[in-house]
């Protein structure tokens, strides 16, 4: 049950890729900037700690898959992890269960789609790299996706020339090529489960975060609000939460977040959103950071004074 649409896609990409070995084949995905690990027929992870163990060591690799008798056995199979805090990402659609390619067809609708590395699964579905400006998160089941799951941080490929019960993974070269704006909108979507507390830290600055941003066109979840970054915007209109009861912001982008002094550092400029985190806020950019507040939203210098006084950790 081939969708009539895999063929002609194929068809247009760059030739397969011939494996002479599965260690051949682990070169070949370390070149193209993932980590690789072993897995069984079943695709499950066959090391300790799961897709953790994913390495780029050349010795380990070497052990993992050099001793592989022939290849097209099932005795070792591969797959891929995304290096960490790098955008490599996958699309992963699939036509068993819920078609994939419909979904697909109509996210790129009067769109163009970049050729990029390619591969087709045992069970007719495609796998698509693309880099993004920041680390990509692996999100399944989004009911807006039927059929397609986005692969990032957080889980694993299987791939060329891995062989399952259904078949043989087949890869098509080419380079990996940016994510269009079009796709990244897809991968940002924020998690509605509560962002990390450890960008918490009490605020001495009594600045509230719903008087320094405008959220009246965000969407309420709770006590949060989500919408838009101000700062360095955002594909999807929403990889941005501000809990108004915790005065907390946080970006899903970046995963970085913080309290009302850390928004004035990124929104000013004076540090990066990437860069929001406890600690980033010290010596001069404590500084900068503090007078962009007096200056644009009212901060007290005795407020700076208490903020000196009781420790610039807690910024
Ligand atoms: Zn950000």
């Amino acid at each position: 049950m081939q969708d009539s649409n895999t063929d002609s896609k194929i068809k247009s990409f760059a030739s397969e890729v011939r494996f002479a070995s599965m260690f051949q084949a682990a070169q070949y995905w370390l070149r193209k900037g993932y980590l690789v690990m072993p897995v069984n027929f079943a695709g499950t992870p066959i090391t300790a700690n799961g897709f953790k163990d994913a390495s780029d060591d050349p010795q380990q690799i070497a052990r993992w898959f050099s001793r592989e008798p022939i290849l097209g056995t099932p005795e070792v199979n591969l797959a891929t992890v995304p290096k960490p805090d790098s955008g490599r990402f996958d699309v992963d659609i699939d036509q068993h269960g819920k078609n994939g390619f419909l979904t697909w067809r109509q996210l790129t609708k009067g769109k163009t789609v970049p050729r990029t590395l390619t591969e087709l699964t045992q069970s007719g579905g495609l796998h698509l790299s693309f880099e993004a400006p920041y680390s990509v998160q692996r999100s399944t089941g989004n009911p807006a996706l039927p059929g397609i799951d986005i692969c990032g941080q957080g889980g694993y490929v299987i791939r060329a020339p891995s062989v399952r019960a259904k078949g043989a993974y087949h890869v098509f070269d080419s380079p990996i090529v940016a994510a269009p704006g079009w796709l990244l909108e897809i991968t940002e979507k924020p998690n509605e489960a509560e962002p990390k507390r450890e960008f918490e830290r009490p605020d001495l600055s009594g600045l509230y975060l719903p008087d320094m941003i405008n959220l009246s066109k965000f969407r309420k979840s709770g006590s949060r609000y989500i919408g838009p970054h101000p700062a360095h915007g955002s594909f999807s209109g929403q990889n941005f939460s501000v809990d108004v009861s915790r005065n907390v912001w946080h970006c899903f982008r970046c995963g970085s977040g913080g309290g009302p002094l850390q928004w004035v550092a990124v929104a000013e400029g004076i540090i990066s959103c990437q860069d929001a985190k406890p600690g980033a806020i010290r010596g001069m950019t404590f500084w900068q950071a503090i007078a962009a507040a007096h200056d644009r939203y009212g901060l007290g210098f005795d407020k700076a004074a208490e903020i000196l006084n009781r420790g610039q950790r807690n910024d």
